[in-house]
């Protein structure tokens, strides 16, 4: 698990060409420049882990393009020490983004493999999510709710009912809507039964399953 100087400078490239494309969040971008994206691909990958693309990690799923990752983050308005859910674990990469911005991280992933591997391999990197869970993340983690933010990181149908609920008056719910391309939303809640409602631009995610069992 080596993070050398060259990688080092090809994150920082990799944060210019994010910068180009419109995330302006200094912290956000602090971020994408520190957490060590090759280490979260397999090795026959590795060369391309700073450029600004999504790649296969197991289980046939991606971890998310850096500018996605840095758009949904940004639109979170993370402060330090937020509740913030994540649904679709996947490689980390994203949870260890929100790690580095100071929130309690609680990532919910469906794939046994992926929730493993993430189990070992944050803390390996120095990571803490407070809570990494094997689940549906349709159901959110009404355990724990509510959240300041909840981040969805694959292709929504529908917006899940119980992630809504689940957010603090005032919290924000980022989830990518639709089937084969995706309309980014954003959720601010205004009060119990009332929120508001951006639409931000097509992304295209793996999908968010329904439950198997
Ligand atoms: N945040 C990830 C990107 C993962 S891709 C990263 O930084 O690498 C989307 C992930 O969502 C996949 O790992 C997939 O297995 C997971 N997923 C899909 N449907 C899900 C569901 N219903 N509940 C939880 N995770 C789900």
């Amino acid at each position: 698990m080596k993070d050398t100087f060259k990688h080092k400078g090809l994150r920082q490239q990799l944060v210019n060409v994010i910068k180009a494309k419109g995330i302006t969040d200094k912290d956000v971008l602090k971020a994408i420049g520190k957490v060590p994206r090759h280490l979260f691909m397999d090795s026959g990958f590795l060369d391309h882990a700073y450029q600004d693309k999504p790649f296969p990690i197991v289980a046939d799923q991606t971890i998310s393009q850096p500018y996605t990752v840095a758009f949904q983050t940004e639109l979170l308005q993370i402060k330090k020490g937020d509740k913030v859910l994540e649904i679709g674990t996947g490689s980390g990469y994203q949870a260890a983004i929100l790690c580095e911005l100071g929130a309690k991280v609680y990532s919910i992933e469906r794939q046994l493999e992926l929730f493993k591997k993430a189990n070992i391999f944050l803390p390996k990197l120095g990571y803490k999510p407070k809570k990494l869970i094997f689940g549906d993340g349709y159901k959110g983690l009404k355990d724990e709710a509510p959240f300041d933010s909840i981040i969805v990181t694959a292709g929504a149908p529908f917006v899940p009912k119980a992630l809504m609920s689940q957010l603090k008056i005032g919290g924000r719910l980022v989830i990518p809507v639709g089937n084969d391309v995706q309309i980014m939303t954003l959720f601010i809640r205004k009060d119990i039964k009332e929120f508001e409602k951006h639409e931000l631009g097509e992304f295209r995610f793996v999908p968010l399953l329904e439950d198997k069992n």
